[in-house]
């Protein structure tokens, strides 16, 4: 069956009531997965749909829904799945507004609400409802929820639903819903086997709609990226957030540990920032969530699994302050700003170690994301400086320094005023390891002084040469497509018979090196390291 696009919401399809229920909710044109989503579902065909978020996709099966419903009718007609409670809240409060006018009315389900007042609701008569899988699952056990009227199922972010462990709830569900007639519709944005597997079993003929790799990213989302190193991280964050206008950022760590460090670190500094991960109870979350969308505070600062789905609107910026491990959860992450029609910045902090998974992201994307400048080292350890001196003006006006005095006391008998001091500050900031930690950061912060190459560009040393038999143009081509960089800025080549030195400039030289690193090339494993001058 061919189906049209849906060229313009007012072509049609769509009845009186949910174009002004729209027309009020600012939508003005369908996005690309609602243009192709929208006539397919009205059709009552199954549907797989991919995209990244911020696309549409509530919309994409909630206008559908909303125009099949009837709203006279007392039963529960559409059931729609989310892995989260927020998000549960979050797609009935979208679909409830497109039913406006038609007087649909939607229920949200989920874990941590008392279960008698959902019972209670239940009986009211809803035609579409909302929920978590697991407390989907346990009203259906208790008769309290009942599937015999179900027309249309919704899986929303199927995939992260698998993550958490689901599946069989949701097997367990979808064998409720009467099988004849039953339309499901599966939204994902990846297509692990178990989502294929689910696909086959329960879906009819589906019909795949995506979003394309190309279109991954929105246009409207700036993308840069500083590079800096672990021990001046988080004041490096403070300067751009210092230098950003920042409405209201979302900052990701990539563990729940990393989140509560840099709470504090920030706190520490001045800076006010709510915390969101998997360890917080629901109503720490909710109080969280709540001040960030009141605009009370600033910043979130978030795990990936804490923040998918959330469609908090208005963030004009996604802070990367530990780069994703995985690309895909980059896009997840930056989709958090720019929502449709709305202009973002994506910024990632990297260590000069994280070009790869640069790379890998640029690959994903098919963007490259652009370098900026760190605002100069000096300011910021000018300002590392004035915080450590607010810390400890702090300690000495509160007056409680009791034994550690008496130690200072000692120490006085002996050395010099100022030198125990400055220990005992080096002691305080880098811990007992303070010597082994330095050696770290020299490593880290790679140097690349004195490799005998020209002006602005640094040389490598690799163990590959003419017996391998290399040429010039093999070894651009490796370099440009390993790091991505362009292949017409590399360059000296010289090829000797065991190895070759090549230079690059200056500012892609951590990029090179750490992209390359363990890089294969004719299949064997070449070493790559700044030459050492004559
Ligand atoms: P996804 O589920 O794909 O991540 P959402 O459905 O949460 O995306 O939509 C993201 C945001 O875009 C929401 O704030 C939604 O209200 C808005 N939106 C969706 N469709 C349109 C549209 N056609 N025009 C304008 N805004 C839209
Ligand atoms: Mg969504």
């Amino acid at each position: 069956m061919m189906v049209e696009r849906l060229q313009t919401f007012g072509d049609n399809q769509l009845c009186k009531q949910v174009l002004q229920a729209l027309s009020e909710m600012g939508f003005e044109e369908p996005s690309p997965i609602q243009e192709e989503a929208i006539p397919l579902a009205l059709e009552g065909l199954d549907i797989i749909g991919q995209a990244q978020t911020g696309t549409g996709k509530t919309a994409a099966f909630g206008i559908p829904i909303i125009e099949k419903a009837n709203p006279k009718f007392q039963a529960v007609q559409a059931l729609i799945v989310t892995p989260t409670r927020e998000l549960a809240i979050q797609v009935a409060e979208e679909i409830a507004k497109i039913g406006k006018y038609r007087h649909v009315k939607l229920l949200p389900i989920y874990g941590g609400q008392p279960i008698d007042r959902q019972i209670r609701a239940l009986r009211m008569g809803y035609q579409v409802v909302v929920g978590t899988p697991g407390r989907l699952l346990d009203h259906l056990n208790r008769g309290t929820l009942r599937l015999q009227r179900v027309k249309t199922v919704v899986l929303d972010e199927a995939d992260e639903m698998l993550d958490m462990g689901f599946i069989d709830d949701i097997e367990s569900l979808l064998k409720e819903v009467p099988a004849e007639g039953r339309q499901v519709m599966l939204f994902s944005a990846t297509m692990p086997p178990g989502i294929r597997k689910l696909a086959q079993t329960y879906m009819t003929n589906p019909r795949s709609v995506s979003v394309s790799r190309d279109e991954l990213t929105v246009p409207q989302i700036e993308q840069v990226f500083y590079e800096t190193r672990e021990s001046i991280k988080v004041d490096a964050l403070c300067r751009i957030i210092d230098l950003e206008d920042i409405g209201q950022g979302i900052i990701f760590c990539r563990t729940k540990r990393g989140v509560d460090e840099l709470v504090g670190a920030l706190e520490a500094r001045g800076y006010f920032a709510g915390a969101l991960h998997g360890d917080l109870s629901q109503q720490q979350r909710d109080r969280v969530m709540k001040r960030f969308r009141d605009g009370k505070t600033e910043l979130l600062i978030a795990t990936d699994v804490a923040a998918r789905g959330l469609d908090i609107n208005n963030v004009t910026h996604v802070l990367n302050f530990d780069i994703p491990q995985d690309p895909v959860s980059y896009v997840h992450r930056i989709g958090r700003t720019g929502r449709v029609g709305r202009k973002g910045v994506a910024i990632t902090l990297i260590s000069p170690k994280e070009y790869r998974q640069l790379r890998l992201i640029e690959n994903l994307i098919k963007t490259r994301i652009r370098r900026q400048e760190l605002p100069s080292l000096a300011d910021i350890s000018e300002r590392q400086a004035e915080n450590l001196k607010n810390q400890l003006l702090k300690l000495i006006q509160s007056n409680r320094l009791g034994n550690y005095r008496a130690i200072v006391g000692e120490l006085l008998e002996e050395y010099d005023s100022t030198d125990v001091a400055a220990a005992a500050l080096k002691f305080a900031v880098e811990g007992v390891n303070a010597e082994e930690r330095l050696e770290d950061k020299e490593q880290e912060g790679i140097h690349f002084q004195n490799t005998g190459a020209a002006e602005g560009m640094v040389r490598f040393f690799m163990n590959i040469g003419r017996v391998q038999q290399i040429r010039p143009q093999d070894i651009i081509r490796w370099i440009a497509d390993e790091s991505g960089i362009p292949g017409n800025i590399i360059g000296m080549i010289n090829i000797y018979d065991k190895f070759t030195f090549v230079e690059v400039p200056t500012e892609y030289a951590s990029r090179v090196l750490s992209c390359m690193h363990k890089a294969m090339i004719k299949g064997r494993r070449v070493n790559i390291e700044p030459a050492k001058a004559r």
